[in-house]
C-alpha cells in the first residue's frame, strides 16, 4: 500500500509543477528584470502567510519555478542583509557589515550600474528606509553599511531613475550628515517627493522620494498597497524606455516582523507582499521580455509552523513559533515568473541571482 501511494505521489508531481512551469516563455529573450526581495523571507514565512490564506492560490503558487538559494556570507555562515544584498547585486560573497565591495574592500560593480551603462534605467522601491543594506547594495561602495553620508554620496553619484522609501532624517538631520543632502540631491537634478501620492502624481526622474523620517510605517500600521502601488508606478516610469529597464523591489518589514517574533505583523507583511507580486506579475503577463525573480536575502526568525497548542487562540490550526530574534543560516527561496525563468529554478548559490540575471538582461546570453 505505501509503494503504491509512493507512485501515485511521483506520478502526481510532475504533473501540477510541469502546468504553472510549461506555461512560462522559456527561452524568450529578456528586456525587463525585476528582482523582488523579501528581507528575512524564509519558507517559514511563506508558509505561515499560505496557511493564513487557507491555501489559497498566493504569489508563491503562482510563480513558474522555484528554487533555493544558499546566503551565507564570506565571514560567516549566517549572513547580514548587507554581505546578501551586496552577493545578488554584485555577485561577491563578502563580510558582514559590507556593501557593494569585495573582503579586500575593492568595490565591485552592481548589476544596476550595468544596466545604468547599458542604457536601461534602474528604479528602487523599498519599505524601509533606501539608505538601508539591501536597497544600498545595489547603488554604494562602503566598508560599513552604517556609513550614511558615504551612501547618500553613492546615491547622488549614481542617480537611479527612481528611488523610494523611507529615511529623510537620515538626509537633513546634523546627527547623520554634515549638510542637508535634500537639497544636495534637488541640485543634482532629482524630483525631490515627500509622500507616496505626490509620488504617484510625476513621473519626472530621476526621482527621490522620502516618505517617512525613518521606515516607512509597517503594513499592520497604514495602507497596506503602499508597496503594490509605488511598485505599478515605478514600473510606468520606468517602461518609458523602449531598451528596457532593470527594477529592485524590496519588502523590508518581513525582517523586522521576524526579529520581533511577530506573527501578526508578518502576515500583514506577508499579505502586502502578495498582492505587490501578483501585480509585478500581472504587468510581466502583459509586458514581453520581462523576468521577475522573487527571493529573499536571509532567513529571518527561524520561522516555524506548528500544530496549534491546546491553550493557542489560532483560527488557521496553527501557532507561528520562532527559535530565534536573529537571522538564521538556512537557505531562502527563489521563485521566477516570465522570460527565461526558469534559469532560477534551481539550488544556487545568492550570487548566482546576479550571474544570472547579467547573463540575461546585460550579455543576452
Ligand atoms: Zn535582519
Amino acid at each position: 500500500m505505501k509503494r503504491f501511494l509512493l507512485a501515485l505521489l511521483v506520478i502526481a508531481i510532475p504533473f501540477t509543477q510541469s502546468f504553472s512551469a510549461e506555461k512560462a516563455p522559456k527561452n524568450e529573450k529578456v528586456k525587463n528584470v525585476i528582482l523582488i526581495i523579501g528581507d528575512g523571507m524564509g519558507v517559514g514565512s511563506v508558509a505561515s502567510w499560505m496557511i493564513e490564506n487557507n491555501y489559497a492560490p498566493t504569489c508563491f503558487d503562482r510563480a513558474q519555478f522555484a528554487g533555493f538559494s544558499k546566503t551565507y556570507s564570506a565571514n560567516s555562515k549566517v549572513t547580514d542583509s548587507a554581505a546578501s544584498g551586496t552577493a545578488m547585486a554584485c555577485g561577491v560573497k563578502t563580510n558582514n557589515g559590507m556593501l557593494g565591495m569585495n573582503p579586500d574592500t575593492v568595490a565591485v560593480k552592481s548589476i544596476a550600474e550595468f544596466a545604468r551603462e547599458k542604457g536601461l534605467p534602474v528604479g528602487i522601491v523599498v519599505s524601509s528606509y533606501i539608505l538601508d543594506a539591501t536597497p544600498g547594495a545595489f547603488y554604494a561602495h562602503v566598508t560599513k553599511r552604517g556609513d550614511r553620508k558615504g551612501i547618500i554620496d553613492d546615491l547622488i553619484k549614481f542617480k537611479p531613475d527612481v528611488i523610494v522609501g523611507g529615511g529623510k532624517k537620515y538626509f537633513i538631520q546634523p546627527d547623520y550628515v554634515p549638510e542637508n543632502m535634500v537639497e544636495k540631491a534637488k541640485s543634482a537634478g532629482f524630483t525631490y517627493v515627500e509622500t507616496p501620492d505626490e509620488f504617484l502624481a510625476t513621473d519626472k526622474t530621476p526621482i527621490l522620494g522620502l516618505f517617512a523620517d525613518d521606515s516607512y510605517p509597517m503594513a499592520i500600521e497604514r495602507d497596506i498597497d503602499y508597496l503594490k502601488d509605488a511598485t505599478m508606478h515605478t514600473l510606468d516610469i520606468l517602461d518609458n524606455n523602449k531598451k528596457g529597464f532593470f527594477a529592485m523591489i524590496e519588502g523590508s518589514h518581513i525582517d523586522h516582523a521576524n526579529h520581533a517574533n511577530n506573527a501578526e505583523q508578518l502576515i500583514f507583511e506577508m499579505e502586502e507582499f502578495d498582492r505587490m507580486v501578483n501585480a509585478v506579475f500581472d504587468y510581466a503577463d502583459t509586458h514581453k521580455g520581462t523576468l521577475v525573480v522573487i527571493t529573499a536575502d536571509h532567513e529571518t526568525g527561524g520561522v516555524n509552523v506548528l500544530s496549534a497548542a491546546k491553550d493557542s487562540k489560532s483560527t488557521t490550526g496553527i501557532d507561528v513559533k520562532y527559535s530565534t530574534t536573529s537571522h538564521s543560516g538556512a537557505p531562502v527561496p527563489v521563485f521566477s515568473y516570465g522570460a527565461s525563468a526558469w534559469r532560477f529554478g534551481q539550488m544556487m548559490e545568492n550570487t548566482e541571482i546576479f550571474a544570472r540575471i547579467k547573463e540575461l538582461l546585460i550579455d543576452k546570453k
